[in-house]
């Protein structure tokens, strides 16, 4: 999968198979979008390949998850209507 050089970053944090709950404090970020807007790039991990990492809001625990090809697209739409978004940083 081809992986904007905007997007990429390095590798940190543990992997988190519930997405969408943070595996320090429980935060549910799903609501309004939350994971989207805590995302913080994709990364390359050994075993895993492309990666999404994500820091949590509350806790600022950092985690990863599989980063598949709609997820992708999914997830650079959403953060493009953030002009906050650390991506753009
Ligand atoms: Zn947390």
């Amino acid at each position: 999968m081809e992986i904007d050089i905007k997007y990429r970053i390095n590798l940190s944090g543990i992997y988190n198979a519930m997405i969408d709950i943070c595996p320090k404090c429980g935060n549910r970020m799903v609501e309004n979008q939350q994971l989207y807007k805590n995302c913080k790039g994709v990364a390359s991990h050994p075993g895993m390949g492309d990666v999404l990492v994500f820091e949590c809001d509350k806790c600022f625990k950092t985690f990863f998850f599989h980063c598949t090809e709609s997820f992708y697209h999914y997830f650079i739409m959403m953060c493009e209507k953030w002009k906050k978004n650390r991506f753009y940083n």
